[in-house]
C-alpha cells in the first residue's frame, strides 16, 4: 500500500523546538519510504486554540521546507464525520452517554477508596456505563466509549519496541464526544487518519499512550490500524517536556536550517550547512539508510 504519512499539529501556539522533530521526522519517514506526506490542523479543542496559530504553524513549517502534498484540513470542519462515526458506535451499543461531571468521578473514586493525583487523569469508574443505573434521570453530557474486555493492546512501535497497555485499567471507558460539544481528540484523529488513508503514524512521544485508545476505536469503527513511530521528545532546562502549555519558546525561522539541525541531532541525523533543501535531501538519504539497516538486522 502507497505509504502516507502526516504532521497533525494542535494550533495552541507556534511550533517549537519539540514539535518540529516530530514535523521532521514524519516528513522524512514519508520521503525516505516515496511517500505521501499531509498536514492537518486539528482545531477541535477550539478553547484552547489561538487564533492565527495554524496559519503561524504552516508558514515555520513551510519556511523549513516542509510543505504538504496535499491540500491541508482543518479539523474543525469535519464534524459531520466525526458525527457519523459517533452514530455508527451508537447504534452498536459500543458507546455510552455519561452525565458525570469531574466532582463525580471523583467522589465516585473516593466512595471506592482510589485516590487519584492532581497531575492524573482519573481512570473512569464507569458509573454511567448501561446496566449501572448511573444517568438515574440525569441529563447526560458526554458520550464514552466502552473499553471491550479483556482491553490489553499490544502493538510494535517502530521506535519504541513492543508496547502494551491495559485500556481498561489504566484509562478506563473515554470521551468522544465531551460535555461542552466538542469531539474529543481520540475520535477525531482515528476519523481522520482512516478518512486521510494513513499508513503511517510518527509523531512526539508525549502521545505513545494514546495509541491503544485509538487502536480500539479503529477496530470497533472497522477501520485499519496505520504503523506507529514515536519519536524523542525535547526536555527544557527544568527537564520536562517542551510544549504549548509551559510556553515553549516559538521556532526561529529566521534560522530555519539551525532549528531543523537541532531537531536532526535528536534523531541522530548529521549536522549539515548549506540550503535548506540540501539538508532536507542528505537527511532523507540518511533516513532510508537507518531504514534499510534496520530492516536488514532484523531479517537478518
Ligand atoms: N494534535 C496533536 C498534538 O498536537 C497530535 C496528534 C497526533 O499526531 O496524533 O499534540
Amino acid at each position: 500500500m502507497a505509504y502516507r504519512g502526516r504532521f497533525a499539529p494542535s494550533p495552541t501556539g507556534p511550533l517549537h523546538a519539540g514539535s518540529l522533530v516530530a514535523a521532521l521526522a514524519s516528513w522524512l519517514d514519508a520521503k525516505a519510504q516515496g511517500g505521501t506526506w499531509l498536514v492537518r490542523i486539528e482545531d477541535v479543542d477550539t478553547p484552547r486554540c489561538i487564533p492565527g496559530a495554524d496559519q503561524t504553524i504552516l508558514q515555520q513549517l513551510a519556511a523549513c521546507g516542509l510543505i504538504s502534498d496535499e491540500p491541508v484540513i482543518w479539523q474543525s470542519q469535519r464534524s459531520a464525520l466525526y458525527q457519523s462515526a459517533l452514530d455508527h458506535l451508537i447504534e452498536g451499543g459500543q458507546v455510552y452517554p455519561c452525565a458525570c461531571s469531574r466532582k463525580d468521578i471523583e467522589a465516585a473514586l473516593s466512595a471506592q477508596g482510589v485516590q487519584t493525583e492532581r497531575h492524573q487523569a482519573a481512570v473512569y469508574p464507569g458509573t454511567c456505563r448501561p446496566g449501572r443505573g448511573g444517568l438515574q434521570g440525569r441529563p447526560a453530557r458526554a458520550w464514552r466509549f466502552a473499553v471491550p474486555s479483556p482491553s490489553e493492546v499490544i502493538w510494535q512501535d517502530q521506535q519504541l519496541g513492543e508496547q502494551r497497555q491495559h485500556v481498561a485499567d489504566e484509562v478506563g471507558d473515554f470521551v468522544l464526544k465531551r460535555a461542552d460539544g466538542l469531539w474529543a481528540y481520540q475520535l477525531a484523529v482515528v476519523v481522520d487518519d482512516a478518512a486521510q488513508g494513513i499508513t503511517h503514524v510518527v509523531r512526539g512521544q508525549d502521545l505513545a499512550d494514546n495509541t491503544p485508545r485509538q487502536i480500539l476505536l479503529q477496530q470497533a469503527l472497522a477501520l485499519p490500524t496505520p504503523a506507529y513511530r514515536h519519536t524523542p521528545l525535547v526536555l527544557g532546562h527544568n527537564g520536562e517536556k517542551l510544549s504549548k502549555q509551559n510556553q515553549a519558546t516559538p521556532l526561529d525561522t529566521t534560522q530555519p536550517l539551525q532549528s531543523l539541525n537541532q531537531a536532526a541531532r535528536l534523531l541522530n541525523l548529521p549536522k549539515c550547512t548549506g540550503t535548506v533543501s540540501a539538508a532536507l535531501t542528505r537527511w532523507v538519504q540518511a533516513w532510508r539508510r537507518a531504514l534499510q539497516a534496520h530492516e536488514g538486522s532484523v531479517q537478518g
